[in-house]
C-alpha cells in the first residue's frame, strides 16, 4: 500500500510539474515574443445600431507561437497576468493601437473619426497614476484625439477596492480618454455599482446577448441594462452579435453599439483599413 502510494503520489506530481512545467515554458518564451514580431493586434469593427455605420474597432492581441501556432488569448493573457509581462506588454498594445487609429484618421480622411478599444487588465490599474501616465503619454506620441481611445476594464477588475479604483479612473478619465466597463452583468455586483465608478460605457456580456432571442429573462436584464445605462448618460454596447435577429432587437431596445461575428469578426489591420475603405464607398 505504501509503494502504491508513493506511485499516486508521484503520478499527481509529475503531471503538475508538466502542467508548471508548460506555464513556465509559455511564460519563458513570451518574454521577448513582441521583439521577435510573434504578437500582433486584430481588430473587430464596432457599429452604431441606429445606421449600422461603422464607429471603432477593438483592438485584440494575437500569439503566434513558431511552434504551438494561435494560442488562446485567455491562455496567454492569464500567463503575462500571472507573471507581470503585462505591465510591460500593456503600454506596447495601447501605442500600437493608438498608432494604427491615427492611420486610419490619415487614409480616409474626410470620414468620421473612429475610436480604438484597448483592454486593460486589473494589474495595471495597480500603481498611483502609472496608466494615466502611459496613456497621456502614448496619446502624446501617436497624435491620437483622447476622446477617440476608449479603455476597456472587466467589471470584476473594478469591484472590490472601489475607492482605489475610482480614484485610478477619474485620473484616466482627466486624460480625456473614454473608459469603459468590459464583460459586464457577469460580476453580479448589479446596476447600482454603474452610480459609483466612474465610466463612460458598458459592454453587455456576450453570455446575455447569446440568448435574447429564446430567453425572456436575458432579454428583460439586457433591456434594463440598457435603460439604467441610459438614464445615467452612459453609452451601451453590446458584445457577440452572432444573428440578425439579435441586431435588430438590440436596435430596438435603444442599445448604442454592437459587434460580433454577425457584423464583422476580429482581423489584421491591413484587412480592417480595406473594409473600412469598401464601406466608406
Ligand atoms: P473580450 O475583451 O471580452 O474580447 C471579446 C472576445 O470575444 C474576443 O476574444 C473576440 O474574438 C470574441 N468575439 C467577438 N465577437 C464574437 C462573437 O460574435 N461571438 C463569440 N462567441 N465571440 C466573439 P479573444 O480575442 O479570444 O480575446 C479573449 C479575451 O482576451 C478578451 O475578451 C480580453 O479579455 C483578453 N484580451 C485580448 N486582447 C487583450 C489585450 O491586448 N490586453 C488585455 N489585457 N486583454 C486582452
Ligand atoms: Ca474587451
Ligand atoms: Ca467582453
Ligand atoms: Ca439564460
Amino acid at each position: 500500500a505504501k509503494v502504491a502510494g508513493k506511485n499516486c503520489f508521484r503520478f499527481y506530481s509529475r503531471a503538475m510539474d508538466l502542467a508548471v512545467e508548460r506555464r513556465v515554458n509559455l511564460e519563458h518564451e513570451l518574454r521577448g515574443a513582441w521583439e521577435r514580431g510573434e504578437l500582433s493586434l486584430v481588430y473587430q469593427p464596432v457599429y452604431r445600431l441606429s445606421d449600422r455605420t461603422m464607429v471603432g474597432a477593438e483592438a485584440l492581441l494575437r500569439w503566434n507561437h513558431p511552434k504551438h501556432g494561435q494560442v488562446a488569448p485567455s491562455v496567454f493573457i492569464d500567463v503575462a497576468e500571472q507573471s507581470g509581462l503585462i505591465e510591460s506588454l500593456g503600454p506596447r498594445v495601447l501605442h500600437a493601437a493608438c498608432s494604427e487609429a491615427v492611420r486610419w484618421q490619415q487614409m480616409l480622411p474626410g470620414r468620421e473619426p473612429l475610436t480604438v478599444a484597448v483592454n486593460v487588465s486589473p494589474r495595471q490599474l495597480r500603481g498611483g497614476g502609472a496608466l494615466a501616465e502611459v496613456v497621456a503619454s502614448c496619446l502624446k506620441e501617436t497624435g491620437l484625439e483622447a476622446g477617440r481611445l476608449h479603455l476597456e476594464l472587466t467589471e470584476t477588475a473594478v469591484i472590490g477596492d472601489e475607492a482605489h479604483v475610482g480614484e485610478e479612473l477619474a485620473r484616466l478619465r482627466e486624460t480625456g480618454v473614454k473608459v469603459l466597463l468590459d464583460d459586464f452583468g457577469t460580476g453580479f455586483s448589479g446596476l447600482s455599482h454603474l452610480r459609483r465608478v466612474p465610466v463612460d460605457g458598458v459592454k453587455i456580456d456576450r453570455s446575455f446577448i447569446a440568448d435574447i432571442l429564446r430567453d425572456p429573462d436575458d432579454l428583460a436584464l439586457t433591456s434594463a441594462i440598457i435603460a439604467m445605462a441610459h438614464s445615467l448618460g452612459i453609452t451601451v454596447i453590446a458584445e457577440g452579435v452572432e444573428k440578425a435577429g439579435q441586431y435588430a432587437l438590440l436596435r430596438e431596445r435603444g442599445c448604442d453599439q454592437a459587434q460580433g461575428y454577425w457584423l464583422g469578426s476580429p482581423m489584421p489591420g491591413p484587412e480592417f483599413l480595406a473594409l473600412l475603405k469598401e464601406e466608406g464607398r
